[in-house]
């Protein structure tokens, strides 16, 4: 049997020439070694596998050559050089601090650094991971970096250049390692392969280096696991097979479909993905990197920064002519807040399933749907509900006593709380008309909080600068939203709106805006919160403005029930709660649970 030697290690490169990328970076180090002005220390940073522990050991071998080439190269003939070649070179220390971290480790290594060397000029120490060493180990190496002897050189490596000291930092020349290019990292590995004997096809390289993300090493480590399992012929199917990658044939066929507006045949093939096993998450996320692609491949000036094999470039070039700018854009922007939104969301494929929806109605000429041949619309789900509402309230200047939220929160509400809100909402005289007139849209349906405003809301996604000049308008505003079904109030949520209502108001009321901040809602019952009090006077200035507040509230939180009951409460001047313990006591009244999970840990107050 052969002895198998992985690629990454074969295949390192033995001069600056053979490196991949750093291009910029090996021109300094070149020149740093013809000119003969080296430094004592140099820290290289970049993430892993781009050549750090490569370039360090080339520069060992080119500083200690006998004979350098005119471009700065090692000779690869002299003694010196065919030691390091063979790795018999006393020339060359590595340490790996990840795993030597320890003050004898670099005790060990400081040893080394006062003899001198026996072939050569100098002695290279190169530290891998210096991040790593412990305190105490970086404070012993320090006196050693202030004054090493001429012959020695360090050359710290590390991927976390934030977790070096400063101190190190500053005695160091700094290089910094990036990413190797996609293009680069293909054009090596069809090296490679060649060299090999390995068949391979572009795109099946493009998907390798795709996935070792600009690192080469993870890059020539994947090629080696593709080799090995595709038997010596890397084909595309082969390793989007085994590297469990959703064909890219996918994300053009969806675009296919949100093009042609078929919004049946986008869930089904959602539906496909999924069932092949596939994340929602990374189905969208890749569906945005596809979308960007489209529009770089739309104009030839951004083309260069489409990174796909070049039979893959000419089907992005053809379905970029069949996409409007526009709808790119608003299609990126869709995708991407579901990217944003899906680690909180709940229903995770409804999430993605509204989004494919809404890519799926947009049309890409702007605000509105086209008629006629347009999309099919899907009809808005509360469209009878806000139906209602407007009937009921023709007149904008009819009294507030039947609030329009009433008529159009669901039959289920009960009677009760229906009558507690409407003596509160003495401002609620405007029509739903005029609400919708505000937001800037001519949509009747605006069921916003829900998001399975199919139509809307797209146009939301597109519009979203608007409505916050609607929010901004607490107390200018005193239209009653158009709630078509309230959302449950969250505590969280409440503190939030209240700090935001605070924050918002004028400048004439600042002495109310810095009570309220320091005031804090909690909820009493589904709607109901509560509001103590010390002090009898903020309690009736707070009183005075409470039907702002709660139609502030009401508006911001989709629900229009939201009352507020203020509690005065002057003993609490009187005992304030000082200690750790009183602070859980408190706590822990207002939140049972927490008991239980004191007992459940075994916790004990101090
Ligand atoms: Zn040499």
């Amino acid at each position: 049997m052969d002895n198998f030697i992985v690629s990454a290690r074969k295949y390192r490169p033995a001069t600056f020439d053979t490196v991949v990328g750093q291009k910029a970076l090996i021109v300094t180090l070149k020149n740093a070694i013809l000119t003969g002005k080296l430094a004592h220390a140099y820290l290289f940073c970049g993430p892993r596998g781009v050549g750090k522990t490569t370039c360090a050991r080339i520069f060992a071998k080119s500083i200690n050559c006998e004979h350098l080439t005119p471009e700065g190269e090692a000779c690869n003939e002299c003694e010196s050089c065919r030691a390091f070649n063979e790795q018999r070179s006393y020339n060359i220390h590595e340490l790996d601090a990840a795993s030597n971290n320890s003050v004898d480790d670099i005790r060990e290594l400081i040893d080394q650094v006062r003899i001198p060397p026996q072939i050569g000029r100098y002695k290279v120490f190169i530290i891998d991971e210096v991040h790593m060493l412990s305190t105490a180990a970086f404070n012993a190496f320090l006196k050693t970096l202030e004054e090493p002897p001429r012959h020695a050189i360090f050359i710290l490596a590390t991927t976390e250049r934030h977790k070096v000291l400063p101190t190190i930092l500053s005695r160091c020349q700094i290089y910094d390692f990036t990413r190797i290019e996609l293009n680069d990292i293909v054009e090596h590995l069809a090296k490679v392969a060649s060299k090999e004997g390995v068949t391979t096809e572009e795109a099946a390289l493009h998907i390798i280096a795709q996935k070792a993300d600009g690192g080469m090493r993870d890059a020539l480590s994947l090629f080696d696991q593709m080799v090995s399992y595709t038997a010596g012929n890397v084909t595309y199917q082969g390793v989007i097979g085994s590297l469990n990658i959703l064909d890219y044939d996918y994300y053009f066929r969806f675009t296919d479909l949100f093009v042609e507006h078929k919004i049946s045949e986008t869930m089904l093939l959602f539906d496909e993905v999924l069932r092949r096993g596939f994340d929602g998450g990374n189905f969208i996320t890749n569906l945005t990197a596809h979308l960007r692609d489209l529009l770089v491949s739309r104009e030839p000036a951004t083309l260069p920064l489409l990174e796909v094999s070049t039979d893959v470039r000419e089907r992005y070039r053809e379905q970029a002519q069949k996409c409007s700018e526009r709808f790119l854009i608003h299609a990126i922007k869709l995708c991407n807040d579901c990217d944003l939104n899906y680690r909180a969301s709940k229903n995770k494929r409804l999430l993605v399933e509204l989004t494919l929806i809404q890519l799926s109605q947009l049309t890409g000429e702007g605000d509105e749907i086209g008629s006629g041949r347009g999309p099919k619309r899907l009809k808005p789900l509360f469209q009878k509900a806000v139906a209602a509402a407007s009937t009921s309230q023709p007149n904008n200047s009819k009294p507030a006593q039947t609030a329009p939220t009433a008529a159009a929160t669901p039959a289920s509400q009960p009677q009760g709380t229906a009558q507690q809100t409407t003596p509160t909402s003495t401002s609620g005289t405007g029509s739903p008309m005029d609400r919708l007139n505000l937001s800037g849209t001519s949509h009747k349906v605006t069921t916003r909080p829900i998001g399975i405003s199919l139509r809307t809301g797209m146009l939301r996604g597109v519009q979203e600068e608007k409505p916050k000049s609607q929010a901004a308008s607490v107390n200018v505003s005193t239209s009653q939203p158009v709630i078509t079904e309230d959302l449950p109030v969250a505590e969280d949520g409440l503190r939030i709106c209240w700090k935001q209502f605070a924050t918002e108001l004028p400048k004439e009321e600042s002495a109310m805006s810095g009570r309220m901040m320091n005031l804090r809602p909690y909820l009493a019952s589904d709607t109901e919160f509560t509001i103590t009090i010390d002090n009898k006077l903020v309690a009736q200035e707070l009183h005075t403005i409470k039907p702002r507040i709660e139609n502030y509230l009401r508006q911001q939180m989709q629900n229009s029930r939201i009352t507020m009951r203020i509690i005065l409460d002057e003993t609490q001047t009187s005992h304030r709660i000082y200690s750790r313990v009183e602070q859980y006591q408190m706590l822990e009244k207002r939140n049972p649970s927490l008991k239980k999970l004191k007992e459940l840990l075994d916790l004990d107050l101090e």
